[in-house]
């Protein structure tokens, strides 16, 4: 079992900047937290930086702008911050990878060589998901526990 904790004010966070930010553009970012032993926890995120590129069904992340954010972050925690993930959104759409979703996280993971999480966020609900390099699996969290303060997700390994 792997565990996933996300902080409720990131998701609470993301889905403001959705709203201000609504162009009708796909919308994303990166993750950061921590790498434990059978657990990530999700400590901070990224928003959009001007050198990406957008569309309504398309983002892509430019390297830069989201690149020096995460190693500021990474510097700043005594150099333990990593990068966790990434986030972006299916501005009316339903919060499912796509097959494009999806080949780019296992290319991701085939380059970090680590699991990562991906979460979507369509106007309604999220999706979060852990890619896994060996075996090359996509396995969907599952809520396991939920307080005020952070939602806790588990993966089957
Ligand atoms: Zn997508």
């Amino acid at each position: 079992m792997s565990e996933v904790l996300l902080p409720i004010v990131i998701i609470d966070e993301i889905y403001q900047q959705i709203r201000k930010r609504r162009s009708g553009n796909e919308q994303g970012g990166i993750l950061l937290g921590y790498r434990k032993e059978n657990a990530l926890q999700i400590t901070n995120y990224t928003l959009p930086q001007k050198w990406d590129y957008a569309s309504p069904v398309l983002f892509n992340r430019s390297t830069r702008g989201h690149k020096k954010l995460a190693h500021d972050e990474w510097r700043r925690s005594g150099r333990i911050v990593d990068w966790l993930g990434e986030w972006h959104t299916h501005p009316g759409g339903v919060a499912i990878p796509s097959i494009t979703d999806r080949q780019s996280w296992f290319r991701l993971v085939r380059h970090t060589k680590n699991p990562m999480i991906f979460l979507i966020f369509s106007d309604q609900d999220m999706y979060a998901g852990l890619q896994q390099l060996v075996p090359a699996i996509l396995k969907q969290l599952k809520l396991v526990e939920r307080n005020e303060d952070a939602i806790l997700f588990g993966a089957e390994i």
